[in-house]
């Protein structure tokens, strides 16, 4: 694949993706089999990742935890069955293919399709810098004033690079409440091994997690297995934990065709949709997790030695991270009852935004077409609709939820949409619209 040349940046790169999760390395994928076709317009790219080196989630790459998606979603199996790329391709080359097939699970662990992310990663360092965070996105101008490629910046200026087609897959945010500053014992659970392993390892005695979606409940899992001596306390305010639909007939939600239907939906059926299967997704939990969770609740109660208490209807008031500790105050709705939780650690499970993109626009922002909530518009192959002065392309790998579904921040339909991205990128190359003047290109 043609690399980038840092010398020459009056030569656009056709494409520059922001972030390198799972969803830009789907997007490599689709962009070296393109180019490894004798006949193909080869395409050049460059990603940026912010992170010091490939990493997917790895704050909750919890042991024992699984995917929530088949193998067969995996980077390049939908969009190329055949490529060598996907799942079944790692598991050759590990050794373990006959292995995972007595498995008899359509669902590896985390830790191994980690593994699987980290190997396809290996394959591109030469396109990835990592450590390099995109602050923002500069137009480059031609001499009829339209903007015909972008140079994407880092907070001190230093030029990444400079491309037609800007792609970014910047993923999700942990989510806080207002008013909670994590700390040394205050967390969200993207960070929950690392915050773990660097607590002083006196004997713990209690922990708190609060939230009831599927990391809750991991975390939850996870601290009661691994400190045996420790009480754990749940604290949410549902009155359960709530199972992921994950049924056939409401799986098809995931499927590529799903994100047409939605697409093509109006408002108001979109958001019907989304209410609807909200639940094979958001705040809820795997059925194999409650189950674990509840055996475990029984068994205690059996022994009459509780360790796991699951505070129901309930929610955090206060709290205040002293030298050795939390003090966590809990007020409980259905009891109207205080209860004050003196804990080890404080572990927020309260979920993930997508990132929002408008701050790395920069000057683009105001060019790019937005509806009356303000979100970005995107057309069905991903590209955000501007004015007729921006005439490249800004593609949106996750936050479109508002457009495509509910996939949109999912691995389920990376591998297609990856596809759908490159053809877009093809057609309007084609068509001429995200192609530079090349004389006199201008920074601004
Ligand atoms: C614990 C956990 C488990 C999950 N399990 C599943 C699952 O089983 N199945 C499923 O379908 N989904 C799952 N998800 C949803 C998750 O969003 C996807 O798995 C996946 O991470 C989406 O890939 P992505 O590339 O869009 O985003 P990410 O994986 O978040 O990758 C985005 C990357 O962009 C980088 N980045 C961000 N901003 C910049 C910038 N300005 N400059 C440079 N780099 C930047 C980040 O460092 C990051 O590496 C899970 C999410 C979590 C939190």
């Amino acid at each position: 694949m043609p690399t980038f040349d840092p010398a020459s940046p009056d030569a656009p790169l056709d494409l520059l993706g922001v972030g390198f999760g799972p969803a830009n390395l789907a997007l490599a994928i689709a962009l070296r089999e393109h180019n490894d076709h004798p006949a193909a317009h080869p395409v050049t790219a460059l990603f940026a990742e912010s992170q010091q080196c490939f990493g997917w989630h790895r704050g909750m790459l919890i042991e024992g935890a699984t995917m929530q998606v088949s193998f067969l979603k995996d980077l390049a199996t939908m969009r190329r069955p055949t490529s060598e790329y996907g799942f079944l391709s790692y598991l050759h080359e590990r050794g373990r293919l006959a292995d995972f097939i007595n498995h008899k699970t359509m669902f590896p662990t985390r830790v191994e399709f980690h593994d699987y992310l980290e190997w396809a990663a290996a394959r591109f360092g030469s396109q990835v810098r990592y450590g390099t965070r995109v602050e923002t996105l500069r137009p480059v101008r031609a001499d009829d004033g339209t903007i015909v490629a972008v140079d994407a910046l880092t907070s001190d200026g230093t030029l990444v690079g400079r491309a037609r087609n800007v792609v970014l897959g910047m993923g999700l945010r942990p989510y806080l409440p207002e008013d909670v500053r994590t700390g040394e014992r205050i967390w969200h659970t993207s960070e929950l091994l690392g915050r773990l392993q660097a607590l002083p390892s006196l004997r713990h005695r209690r922990f708190v997690v609060v939230g009831a979606g599927q990391s809750a409940a991991e975390a939850v899992e996870h601290l009661h297995r691994s400190y045996p001596e420790a009480e754990v306390h749940a604290v949410f305010s549902r009155y359960g934990y709530s199972h992921a639909d994950d049924s056939a007939f409401a799986n098809r939600i995931f499927d590529p065709g799903a994100v047409d239907d939605f697409y093509d939906a109006p408002e108001h059926v979109k958001q019907r949709l989304l209410a609807y299967h909200g639940n094979t997704n958001y705040s809820v939990v795997d059925l194999d997790l409650i189950e674990e969770l509840y055996r475990r609740v029984y068994q205690e109660k059996v022994s009459g030695s509780a360790r796991l208490h699951i505070l129901n209807t309930s929610h955090v008031t206060a709290h205040e991270e002293l030298p050795d500790g939390v003090r966590v105050e809990v007020d409980t709705a259905g009891s109207s009852t205080r209860t004050s939780l003196p804990c080890d650690a404080l572990v927020y499970a309260t979920g993930y935004r997508p990132a929002d993109p408008t701050a790395l626009l920069g000057e683009l922002a105001p060019l790019c077409e937005t509806d009356e909530p303000g979100r970005l518009k995107v057309a069905r192959d991903y590209r955000v609709l501007t004015s007729a002065e921006l005439r490249c392309g800004i593609y949106l790998q996750g936050g479109t939820e508002h457009t495509h579904g509910i996939s949109s921040s999912l691995l389920s339909n990376s591998a297609i949409r990856a596809g759908e991205i490159l053809d877009s990128v093809m057609r309007h190359r084609q068509s001429g619209t995200a192609e530079p003047a090349r004389s006199h290109l201008a920074t601004r």
